[in-house]
């Protein structure tokens, strides 16, 4: 029997903290066979069905199906300019396609997703409106970015002819592999390369010139995209910066906590691991940080030499030693019952 799943343990969040409440895959998968335990996730591999359901709901993309990622499925078909799209024919599940990625397609063709075969589907009770909910997510996307595509459920017997405009914009473009070159030249230039699934994203919109919208979307309505701030109850302890798998968020060099929209992945690890509940989910997220060119500032430390290491730190109220200092000295001075 072939391995229809796997996962990448390095990629998945669980792996990464035992804070972590992600179980994306978990409530996605239709036939209830992945369990997740702490810092584990077990998926029984003879169960699964390959549907691919799991891997398009995993933030982080850490699920493969059948040897392949999602990414790489949307790329091929994003490429051959596929606009019709089957899970007998060119994809898994349609619920596996989510609504990023549907959104990154429509910005390409305007597409049909043919849920012909939903009907006798054994899976169709749990999946047929997480397809309804990732289509609403795309349309919202789009909306927001300006653009008028269409995506369509059809019960199909035939390739339909699909409108031709996007695509032929299209025709002189080439993704290149997985689309690095074109995240990063131009107006989408940055020094580190965004996940993959942004990047596709990131990719399109700039081979369609859109940089953006200030359109202000409801983050409850986005599944990866999200807006962070951080309150004053932060002491930049730094876990949740040390533990971004993406880097969205990360340390300036003058003292700052860093966020960049274009790399969080709404994976909320950073939101599990803070002790203080400091950092908190925007309740609305603006497109234009997507492509801004530099990250957004959250929180600014006054920075100072600590007294006794001499490494620079955070001084949050003036202190002259460094947290790490501090802890070790309460820790030595339980030890000696001081
Ligand atoms: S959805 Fe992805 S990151 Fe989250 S627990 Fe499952 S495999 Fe890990
Ligand atoms: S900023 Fe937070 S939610 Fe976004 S990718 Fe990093 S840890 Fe995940």
């Amino acid at each position: 029997m072939s391995v229809k799943i796997s996962l990448d343990s390095s990629l998945c969040v669980r792996y990464a903290s035992k804070f972590s409440g992600c179980d994306s895959c978990q409530k996605a998968c239709p036939i209830e066979v992945i369990d997740i335990n702490e810092s584990r996730v077990d998926i029984d591999v003879f169960s699964c069905i390959g549907c691919g359901v799991c891997a398009g709901a995993c933030p982080t993309e850490a699920i493969r199906v059948s040897e392949t990622e999602i990414y790489e499925k949307v790329f091929e078909l994003i490429s051959s300019k596929e606009s019709v799209i089957g899970c007998r024919y060119n994809f898994f599940c349609l619920a596996a396609i989510n609504g990023e990625y549907l959104a990154t397609m429509a910005l390409v063709n305007d597409i049909v997703l043919d849920v012909g075969f939903c009907k006798e589907c054994e899976i169709k009770e749990e999946c047929y409106d997480r397809i309804l909910n990732n289509v609403s997510e795309a349309d919202y996307i789009l909306q927001a970015l300006g653009v008028n595509a269409k995506i369509e459920l059809k019960d199909l017997k035939k390739v339909s002819d699909i409108s031709k405009e996007r695509r032929e914009l299209f025709s002189s473009f080439a993704f290149g592999k997985y689309a690095d070159k074109e995240a990063q030249n131009g107006s989408f230039k940055r020094e580190k390369i965004p996940p993959k699934r942004r990047r596709l994203f990131l990719a399109v919109l700039k081979q369609l010139g859109i940089e953006g919208s200030s359109k202000l979307l409801e983050s409850k309505y986005l599944g990866f995209f999200s807006d962070k701030s951080i309150d004053d109850s932060c002491d930049n302890c730094s876990v949740c910066y040390r533990v971004c798998p993406t880097d969205a968020l990360s340390f300036g060099s003058t003292g700052e906590i860093l966020f960049d929209a274009a790399f969080c992945v709404r994976c909320a690890l950073c939101h599990d691991v803070c002790e203080k509940e400091s950092v908190k989910m925007e309740e609305f997220f603006d497109f234009e940080s997507v492509t801004a060119k530099e990250p957004k500032v959250l929180k600014r430390f006054k920075m100072a030499i600590c007294d006794e290491c001499s490494n620079p730190f955070a001084s949050i109220s003036g202190e002259r030693v460094c947290r790490r200092c501090r802890i070790e000295e309460e820790e030595a001075k339980t030890l000696w019952g001081l």
